[in-house]
């Protein structure tokens, strides 16, 4: 934790985050199909999801920029279960993400839904299979049918509103000036966080992908936004595969599954109960820090 103060960390922290603010973008094009797509293999198949069950294998990724970044991760997320990735900043868990669209692909080891190599499958098919919800919601120019639409351009507007309507959006979007015609973006209405955040996750919702990524925001709503926020991801989550950057203790401790990650490796895994037991174990220690009242 001290090394935080570190002014020279702090500054390569910065442009870590300036970096991932543009990947955050790119990954959301690249997830609305939207993104040019990278050639695929020759004889390459579409994907076949049953169970949605992602596993990674001896997976080990660097960047271009040199650094060694995930060590041989060996993970499961079940079918229609969370699982959540904890640990501290710069472990690797964006990375881990980042990797399930092939937004970049593993320097070794392989990442397999439902038995299938997803570096063998065709890039369209495995993205019409996952929806993303960042960290920071983007909206593009446009109005708010249109950016919830961005999630699935096919989709009609009874799905439209639909997706709205679970993702607890649909009332604040009506009291809006043109209710969902009303323009967002640079130009138009100013929303909220929350509401910015409902409408992102609307957006994934519409696109009824059976696999969501989802890096929860740290950054604090006030109460009602956050409530209204939580049972939009609820829906999200809800009947899905769910692999999520948790930043929440109430999503960690909800996860069927918590991956527990340091250094680019995978240190712990279990349930809440099981690894809050391990005293000396990095999640206890971690879970401590958090604790509003240790006194420290
Ligand atoms: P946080 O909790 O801060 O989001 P994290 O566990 O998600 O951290 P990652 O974002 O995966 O960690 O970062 C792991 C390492 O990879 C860090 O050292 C970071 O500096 C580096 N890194 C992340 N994104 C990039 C990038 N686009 N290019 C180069 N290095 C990167």
């Amino acid at each position: 934790l001290l090394l935080a103060y570190d002014p020279a960390r702090r500054l390569a922290r910065l442009q870590v985050q300036m970096e991932r603010a543009v990947v955050n973008a790119r990954m959301i094009y690249a997830l609305l199909d939207q993104a040019p797509l990278q050639r695929d293999k020759p004889g390459a198949k579409d994907l076949v999801v049953t169970e949605a069950r992602i596993e990674l294998r001896g997976v080990s990724f660097s960047y271009a920029s040199g650094d060694t970044i995930l060590r041989g991760v060996d993970l499961v997320a079940a079918g229609g279960k969370t699982t959540a990735l904890v640990g501290p900043s710069g472990a690797g868990k964006s990375t881990i993400i980042s990797l399930i669209p092939r937004f970049y692909d593993p320097s070794e080891g392989s990442i397999l839904i439902d038995g299938q190599d997803i570096s063998e499958v065709t890039k369209a098919s495995l993205r019409r299979h996952l929806a993303y919800v960042s960290q920071q919601p983007y909206l593009f120019e446009g109005t708010i049918r249109d950016n919830i639409r961005y999630g699935r351009p096919e989709a009609t507007d009874t799905e439209v509103e639909e997706a709205a309507r679970l993702a607890h959006a649909h009332d604040f979007i009506l009291a809006q000036p043109f209710g969902y015609e009303t323009p967002v973006g640079e130009n138009g209405v100013t929303l909220s966080g929350g509401q910015r955040q409902r409408l992102s996750i609307a957006r994934a919702l519409v696109r009824k992908a059976p696999i969501l990524l989802l890096d929860e925001a740290t950054s604090a709503l006030d109460n009602e936004s956050e409530a209204a926020v939580q049972k939009a991801l609820e829906s999200a989550m809800s009947g899905r595969t769910v692999l999520v950057i948790a930043h929440r203790l109430s999503t960690v401790v909800n996860a069927d599954k918590i991956i527990v990650m340091h250094e680019g490796r995978v240190v712990e895994e279990g349930t809440h109960e099981t690894l809050a037991q391990h005293q000396d174990g990095l999640y206890a220690r971690l879970n401590n820090l958090q604790a509003p009242d240790t006194g420290a």
